[in-house]
C-alpha cells in the first residue's frame, strides 16, 4: 500500500527524557509519527494516537526546534544522549523524511552530544559521511531477524532487504562505527529455527559482527489485530496459538503485553546462544523485554564497544 505523507509542526518539545530501562536518563525524538515500513508486528502501530493505516505524519520544524532547545539558556536538564526514533524508522525511504532526520541528527552531533538509532533501513551515503566525523558520538543498531527474502515480504514488507541491512553494517563499520545486530522480534516456529539461526549468524560474522541483542516478539492486542489482516492464515493461527494461554501482563511501561511463553524462550535463547559460538558471536537477551528471565541492558555500549581493530581511534562514548 502506498503511504501518503504529510508535513505538520511539533507543538510540545521535539526533546523528551525517558526512564525505562535502556532508555533511562535519554532524550528521545521521533521524527515521524507512523512508518513507512509498516512491519505487521509493529507495537507503534497499535497506540492510540498513531495515524491512520497508510499515512505518516512528519515533523517538519524538528531540526529548527531542537537548535532552539538546545540553545536555550532556560534548558535545565542538560541533553546528554538522544535516541532517535524509538516509536518510527530514522531511515525511512521518503525524501522529505530523510532531509528531516539528517538535519535533526546534524544539530545533535554539532552540539557534541551522543545519539543512538536502530533501523531496519538502508542508510544513504550523506549519512555515513555525517557520521564518520562523529564516530565517538553515534551508537548505530541493525535491526535484522532472517535473512529469508520471505520473511521480509510477510513481516516487514517496506523494510530494506536483509542485503541492505548487511551492507550497512560494512558501511558503517568502514566509518569506524560498530553497529550493535538486534535480533528482535524472534518469531517463534518461524526464524528459531537451527537453519535460520546458522545463515544469519553466518553473515553477521562475515562481517565482524561479535555480538547480537536478542528479544522474543511480543503480542499486544492491537498487534494481534493487524498480524491477523496481514499474515498468511496459518501462520496467523500459530503464532496466536503460542500466545493463546498467555497472561496479560504490563512490561516497563503501562502498555498490556503478552510474553511468549517462557519456556519457548528459554529454549529458543539457548538455542541461539549455542549456535553463536560457532560463529564467534555472544547473545545478550533484551532485560527490558524479557522481565522474568535474567537479561542485560543493551543500548549503552561500554567506551570500548565501538572500537574496530584497525579502525580509528575514536574516544570513550559513555561514562559508566
Ligand atoms: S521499522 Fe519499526 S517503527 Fe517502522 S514499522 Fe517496523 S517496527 Fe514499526
Amino acid at each position: 500500500m502506498p503511504v501518503k505523507l504529510i508535513r505538520i509542526e511539533k507543538k510540545g518539545p521535539a526533546l523528551k527524557r525517558t526512564q525505562f530501562g535502556c532508555l533511562s536518563d535519554v532524550h528521545t525524538l521521533n521524527v515521524t509519527r507512523g512508518c513507512e515500513f509498516r512491519c505487521s508486528y509493529c507495537y507503534a502501530r497499535g497506540y492510540s494516537h498513531s495515524p491512520a493505516e497508510g499515512l505518516v505524519l512528519l515533523y517538519s520544524n524538528l531540526p529548527g526546534k531542537i537548535r532552539s532547545e538546545l540553545d536555550s539558556p532556560r534548558r535545565r536538564t542538560p541533553v546528554q544522549h538522544v535516541a532517535f526514533n524509538t516509536a518510527s524508522d530514522s531511515f525511512q525511504r521518503h525524501p522529505d523524511i530523510l532531509k528531516v532526520t539528517y538535519d535533526s541528527m546534524k544539530q545533535i552531533l554539532d552540539h557534541g552530544i551522543r545519539m543512538s538509532f536502530l533501523t531496519k533501513g538502508w542508510i544513504p551515503d550523506r549519512f555515513i559521511e555525517l557520521f564518520s566525523s562523529f564516530p565517538a558520538l553515534v551508537t548505530a543498531g541493525i535491526g535484522l531477524v532472517s535473512i529469508s527474502p520471505h520473511y521480509r515480504q510477510i513481516f516487514e514488507p517496506g523494510a530494506a532487504t536483509a542485503q541492505e541491512r548487511l551492507a550497512n553494517i560494512e558501511r558503517l563499520r568502514s566509518a569506524g562505527i560498530k553497529p550493535h545486530v538486534r535480533i528482535d522480534p524472534i518469531i517463534p516456529f518461524y526464524t528459531d529455527d537451527e537453519r535460520g539461526i546458522r545463515a544469519l549468524f553466518h553473515e553477521l560474522a562475515k562481517r565482524g559482527v561479535e555480538q547480537v541483542v536478542l528479544s522474543y516478539l511480543h503480542l499486544r492486542p492491537a498487534i494481534l489485530k493487524q498480524l491477523k489482516r496481514e499474515l498468511p492464515s496459518t501462520t496467523y493461527r500459530l503464532l496466536a496459538g503460542c500466545y493463546k494461554t498467555q497472561d496479560v501482563i504490563e512490561v516497563g511501561t503501562s502498555t498490556k503485553t503478552k510474553l511468549c511463553p517462557l519456556i519457548l524462550r528459554q529454549k529458543g535463547y539457548d538455542r541461539f546462544k549455542r549456535l553463536a559460538k560457532d560463529y564467534g558471536i555472544t547473545c545478550l537477551i533484551c532485560a527490558c523485554k524479557n522481565p522474568d528471565m535474567a537479561g542485560q541492558r543493551c543500548l549503552r555500549p561500554s567506551p570500548a564497544d565501538n572500537k574496530i581493530p584497525g579502525g580509528p581511534e575514536q574516544l570513550s562514548l559513555f561514562p559508566c
